[in-house]
């Protein structure tokens, strides 16, 4: 393969889709497609999609096959990076599944996996707002809090491709209890079902808002963007609810920058788009948490909804020593 003219194909298998790209080694977008995905119908059938989609973007950007460099393929964890397998995927009902072997046999080229939360890590790094950084983190912020975290310009994976679970850090060693078991993670008190649950305690307790008239008196409609234009609005129960989150994130990642030292630490996922709501507590919190905090370094993701894709491309570079 000359690789100065080679293409990446980059996947994100998610549990409602899964989007493809052909891209070039700078990251520019040749082809694109992605599907929803047909979990009920059964393994078989999601992976008969990835693979046809797969060939959809090389016929869409009129490439050959021996011009491709190779496939990276981001999914849920957990999973294990040298075998390419996935350990278990609840959202696609996935086993032990043989993943990189599965599409490398249905497409004859080389494939790399990783699990989403440290390719959008990654995919930051190498395209998008962490380029000029060496440590960095990334939160995902969102149903759950995942995280990637790169060192020395390097996705860091631990030793069991177990490290980056940031939204599993302690931060109430007696808060409410998380989906992993644990009492007071830092997702079973920053992820945006918390921050309903803890609006909606608030409302049953009588507090004033304007928040259930935002949604027309039906409270199973509110979320973080309903939280958000709450806010904006000067609703003093969502503005509580922002702060005391961006508290919750601030522990956390002064934990992870005490420890590490990171020169960035960026924002990524649904709730990272409240910005300023998040950002501004969060720096505050710093201040007393962090031993070497700089505000400037708390910056919000610029990949959207590329992060997936442009983070497996990211891993097929990253592997191939291509930068
Ligand atoms: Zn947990």
């Amino acid at each position: 393969v000359d690789i100065s003219k080679g293409y990446i194909i980059g996947v994100d298998v998610g549990g409602t889709d899964v989007k493809v790209s052909l891209n070039d080694l700078k990251g520019n977008f040749i082809a694109k497609t992605s599907l929803p995905t047909y979990v009920p119908k059964g393994e078989e059938v999601v992976l008969h999609q990835i693979i046809s989609a797969i060939e959809e973007v090389i016929k869409l950007g009129e490439v050959t096959k021996g011009e491709i460099i190779g496939i990276g393929v981001g999914a849920p964890g957990p999973l294990n990076t040298k075998e390419g397998i996935i350990y278990h995927a609840p959202n696609l009902n996935w086993r032990n599944l043989p993943l990189k072997k599965i599409i490398e046999e249905g497409t004859g080229i080389r494939t790399w996996l990783d699990n989403d939360a440290n390719l959008a890590a990654l995919g930051e790094k190498v395209f998008g707002v962490g380029k000029d950084s060496q440590n960095m983190i990334l939160l995902t912020l969102g149903t759950g809090i995942g995280g990637g975290i790169i060192i020395d310009g390097k996705l860091y994976r631990g030793s069991d491709d177990g490290a980056g679970e940031v939204g599993h850090m302690t931060i109430e060693p007696n808060g409410y209890r998380c989906n992993c078991g644990n009492r007071g993670c830092m997702e079973a008190l920053a992820s945006a079902p918390n921050m309903v649950r803890r609006t909606k305690e608030a409302l049953s307790a009588g507090e004033e808002s304007i928040i259930p008239e935002l949604v027309g008196g039906d409270l199973d409609k509110i979320d973080t963007k309903v939280l958000a234009t709450a806010a904006r609005k000067g609703d003093k129960l969502a503005e509580k609810i922002w702060k005391k989150t961006g508290e919750y994130l601030g522990i956390g990642i002064g934990n992870l920058i005490n420890v590490l030292s990171p020169d960035m630490i960026v924002l990524g996922g649904g709730v990272s788009h409240a910005g300023d709501l998040l950002l501004e507590p969060i720096r505050e919190t710093l201040k007393e948490r962090a031993m070497q905090a700089n505000p400037a370094m708390i910056v919000l993701a610029e990949l959207g909804n590329d992060a997936g894709v442009l983070g497996a491309v990211a891993l097929v570079i990253q592997n191939l020593n291509l930068v």
